[in-house]
């Protein structure tokens, strides 16, 4: 199939380099050059710009930071919108608010254009292995005709309502994982407080009802005072100020996600937020006074 491929970043070029290795051609493009020329020397073909990344293909797959680069990639001049033409389909699989996606979805249905949000979990290792997550809001009959597409960069494709829905899990699973990390990271510096080795703690309790996968990836950074990313602090800001957006959008009080955000924020005033958010046990050690090494 012919794909065009805007945003080849850390997770957008090696889910397109899959895509090529699985025998699609695909038009890439993205603001920086190497990154193109990464993709032409695994077999793929440059684009100019967005635009020609559409006329070129059938299918057209973004994977940019956040919504305001999506809006701008897509109607920006010489833009995606602008090669589109009807009966394409575009997959956004960036992690955005599902509300710019449902406006996205709208705006482009109007061109006679149908749209997934389609954001990802599994993060740099799972884009390289093609072993992420993907979660889908969008029609089932869209759903269909690309899952196997879809499959080619992922481990599992699940549809899980209308468009913005995709983006909406995506939101849920942040705000789990910051709130997780939150909690491992206080329970630890109580212990450390009391005389109990966080370490012991850990091992005691990891396969009971506390136990969980955010505790078994985050802790030993945590003991290490490993914070190399990883998940960056500032993208996890920027999903948790869309959790926020949206939870105010559909009134849904988040309390918890809010104090993440604040502890997120205060990481940031510490020039910490280019770390891994498990970074989040160093706002418990300065406010502790303590390291949890
Ligand atoms: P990144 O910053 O590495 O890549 C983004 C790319 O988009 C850059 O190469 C940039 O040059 C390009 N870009 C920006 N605006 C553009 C435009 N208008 N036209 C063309 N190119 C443009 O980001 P990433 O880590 O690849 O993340 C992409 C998305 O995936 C984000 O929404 C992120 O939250 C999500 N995500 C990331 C991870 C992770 O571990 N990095 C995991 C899961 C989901």
């Amino acid at each position: 199939m012919k794909i065009g491929f805007v945003g080849l970043g850390i997770m957008g070029k090696p889910m397109a380099i899959n895509l090529v290795k699985a025998g699609h051609e695909v038009y890439g493009y993205d603001f920086v050059k190497e990154s193109i020329d990464d993709l032409v020397e695994a077999g793929g073909h440059a684009a100019s710009s967005g635009k020609e990344a559409a006329e070129k293909s059938e299918l057209v797959i973004i994977m940019l930071p956040n919504s305001p680069h999506v809006e701008s990639a897509l109607f920006t001049k010489d833009g995606i919108a602008e090669g589109l033409s009807e009966g394409m389909t575009v997959i956004d699989m960036s992690s955005i608010s599902p509300v710019a996606s449902v406006e996205f979805s709208e705006k482009l249905n109007e061109l006679g254009v149908s749209f997934l949000d389609a954001p990802v979990s599994g993060g740099e290792p799972g884009a390289i292995e093609g072993s992420i997550a993907v979660m889908v809001g969008g029609d089932q009959d869209v759903f269909d005709k690309y899952y196997d597409v879809l499959m080619v960069m992922a481990s599992s494709v699940t549809l899980v309502g209308e468009v913005g829905a995709g983006n909406t899990t995506k939101l849920a699973n942040q705000m789990i994982v910051a709130i997780n990390i939150a909690g491992i990271s206080e329970a630890y510096s109580l212990a450390k407080k009391a005389g109990v080795d966080p370490e012991n703690v850990y091992k005691a309790i990891r396969s009971g009802l506390a136990g969980s996968k955010v505790m078994e990836q985050k802790s030993q950074k945590i003991f290490d005072g490993d914070f190399d990313p990883g998940f960056r602090i500032e993208l996890h800001i920027k999903d948790l100020q869309n959790a926020l957006d949206s939870a105010h959008e559909y009134n849904a009080a988040s309390p918890f996600t809010a104090l993440s955000m604040e502890i997120m924020q205060s990481l940031r005033s510490h020039d910490l937020d280019k770390k891994d958010h498990s970074a989040i046990a160093r706002y418990y050690e300065m406010i502790n006074n303590q390291t949890l090494q």
